[in-house]
């Protein structure tokens, strides 16, 4: 089958997920001993054919207590850097290592080490959509889901500097009621793409239906401002991040859910609660790096061993560390 692989603008191309493939990715899997994992946004197949499915952290968690040899991750490169850093003696495969992140890509090394000399008494917090280099220059990560608790963690009279994501950082101070947080201005483009006006439009349409918001979103402000407003009952409002979807999804019972993230997240929204009928907030939000991860790319990583995933231990150790803080603070939630 390898021999049917093709390398297009889109990545890596030429196979169908069929069972042919199934069946030589689970016989390749088994040869490897490795494990598969694939984040929700994954275009379904990859979700199906993987041995665990979930957000960034639950499965860098699964990574560094895995008995395999190899971990295939089928996300984002900063996903799988997270996995090599928390699992530094196992092997960690990304399908392919062109697969990006605007996110972790709006903030580098260099321009937070910038940040933190104009402001040297501050304390860093970085979401974990963040490159290993960036994690290495940060005191504590963050998910979307415990950001707040993370800085309601902090003295409260150290200034924070609180990045990339400038979403997520205005839900976190007006939470947490502090002023002393400076912001980065950086974004996902796919998650700003989902817009106050596409939550309005479908709101308006949806008027019984609850809604599920990833704090990501450049439509969070607005879902707030509508339940602040009335227009929105608050108790339909749902900031939440891609796991907590769906542990809320379970005990949702029926009727319209809108979801505001990535597209990728409906299939497992769809298979754990089918009674429910999710929604996207906008249909067009789909990240083209998680797609990137195509049936050929998982095939030809399993195949030849590529592409292997690197960290130099000076930097693995000290993102560690601040991945370890994280984790000191208590409820260490789930990612993106
Ligand atoms: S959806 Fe946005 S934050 Fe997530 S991987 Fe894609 S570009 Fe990065």
């Amino acid at each position: 089958m390898l021999d049917k692989i093709v390398d297009g603008p889109e990545g890596w191309t030429g196979i169908e997920a069929n069972e042919e493939w199934a069946a030589e990715v689970r016989r390749l899997a088994a040869e490897r001993n490795a494990v598969i994992l694939a984040h929700n946004y994954e275009i379904p197949e990859i979700q199906d054919i993987a041995h665990f499915t979930g957000d960034s952290l639950g499965l860098s968690r699964i990574a560094a207590t895995t008995d395999a040899d190899v971990i295939v991750f089928c996300g984002v490169h900063f996903m799988a850097e997270s996995a090599k850093i928390l699992s530094p003696e196992k092997t960690v495969l990304i399908p392919d290592e062109r697969a990006g992140c605007s996110l972790a890509d709006s903030i580098t090394a260099e321009q937070l080490q910038e940040w933190k000399d104009e402001h040297p008494e501050a304390l860093v917090v970085s979401y974990v959509n963040t490159t290993a280099e960036v994690k290495a220059l940060t005191d504590v990560c963050c998910t979307s889901s415990n950001a707040v608790d993370i800085v309601n963690s902090l003295p409260a009279d150290k200034e924070i500097l609180f990045n990339p994501d400038q979403f997520l950082g205005a839900h976190v101070k007006r939470e947490s009621g502090r002023e002393n947080i400076r912001i980065w201005a950086g974004e996902c483009h796919v998650h700003a793409g989902i817009s106050g006006r596409d939550l309005v439009e479908i709101t308006e349409a949806n008027p019984d239906a609850d809604l599920y918001i990833h704090p990501e979103c450049g439509c969070a402000n607005s879902a707030i401002y509508l339940a602040g407003e009335g227009l929105v009952e608050k108790e339909r409002v749902h900031l939440l991040s891609t796991g907590q979807m769906i542990d809320e999804a379970k005990n949702q019972g029926t009727g319209t859910v809108l979801v505001a993230t990535e597209v990728g997240m409906l299939h497992q929204l769809r298979q754990t609660a089918p009674e429910i009928d999710f929604q996207p907030v906008n249909e067009r939000a789909s990240c083209s790096y998680m797609k990137m991860i195509t049936p050929a790319a998982l095939l030809r990583a399993l195949a030849l061993g590529t592409d292997e995933v690197d960290v130099p231990a000076e930097t693995a150790d000290a993102a560690r560390q601040s991945l370890e803080r994280m984790i000191a603070v208590g409820q260490s939630g789930l990612g993106e």
